[in-house]
């Protein structure tokens, strides 16, 4: 009998690590991968990717920051592909600046795309893994979420409380069969850091052992490992993934 094949849905992937963890997800043929961007045309853009790899896998469009649209997003694919067994809630934003100059807006905005989109997407996922008595939830946190980061309150908070809703979590759904972890990256090299000026990208490889960024596919391996059947008896947990920067 043909298995039927597991949908993963997989936030923020036109790029950088939510990228690397599609194609690292849709390499495993039992998986169906569907990649959410913000526009129509970073959608096409991931659809284009998985054509091109030969991998099977979709783009959507969907803004984790909006309700409706995380609601519109998880019924479309459910009706397309089935309910996703396989959430990695990766998408994610900075809005830097120190505490005293911050505006309400960049506070906001950071605490809703980070934080507030787990709580939805994992929302809208979690009947379907209920019924199946199985489920995979990988939040992308962040070294900074424990160690702080000067200029980045919003964003710290975001990733420490992703974290904690994580280990929360995983405690209300492990008897299901649903898996609640966190990965989280130390300083990649995509998008989000090539913003950085060279004198801060130098502080931070001095604090780094490995001496040099990570790569975006050494994040998507171990998000692999976790939304794995061999990592069934892995909940609550934070991988940390940053050269040695910090040991948790
Ligand atoms: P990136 O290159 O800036 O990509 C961010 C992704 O998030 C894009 O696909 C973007 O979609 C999506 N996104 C942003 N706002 C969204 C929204 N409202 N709704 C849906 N999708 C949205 O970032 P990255 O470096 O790959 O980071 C990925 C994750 O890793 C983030 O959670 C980040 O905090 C975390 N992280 C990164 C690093 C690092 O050093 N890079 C370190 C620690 C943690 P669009 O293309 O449509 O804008």
């Amino acid at each position: 009998m043909v298995q039927k094949k597991k949908v993963a849905l997989v936030t923020g992937a036109s790029r950088g690590i939510g990228q690397a963890i599609a194609k690292e997800l849709a390499m495993d043929e039992s998986l169906t991968v569907i990649g959410t961007a913000t526009t129509e045309d970073g959608a096409s853009s991931i659809s284009h990717y998985f054509a091109k790899w030969g991998l099977d896998g979709d783009g959507i469009k969907m803004d984790v920051s909006d309700p409706s649209s995380v609601e519109e997003g998880v019924k479309q694919v459910t009706s397309a592909y089935g309910p996703p067994l396989i959430l990695v809630n990766n998408a994610g934003i900075t809005r830097d600046g120190l505490l005293l100059r911050m505006k309400e807006a960049d506070w906001n905005d950071v605490i809703d795309t980070n934080l507030g989109s787990i709580y939805r997407v994992s929302k809208a996922v979690l009947k379907g893994m209920m019924k199946e008595r199985w489920g995979r939830i990988v939040n992308v946190s962040s070294v900074v979420g424990q160690m702080g980061n000067a200029g980045q309150v919003n964003y710290c908070a975001s990733k420490a409380g992703i974290e904690g809703l994580s280990r929360s979590l995983a405690k209300e759904i492990s008897g299901r069969g649903i898996t609640v972890n966190c990965v989280a990256p130390g300083f990649i090299d995509t998008s989000m850091t090539s913003e950085l000026t060279d004198d801060v990208k130098e502080s931070m490889l001095s604090t780094i052992p490995m001496k040099r960024l990570g790569e975006p596919s050494e994040i998507a391996s171990v998000v692999g490992f976790l939304a794995s059947k061999q990592a069934s008896y892995v909940t609550g947990e934070t991988i940390h993934v940053n050269g040695g920067m910090f040991m948790g």
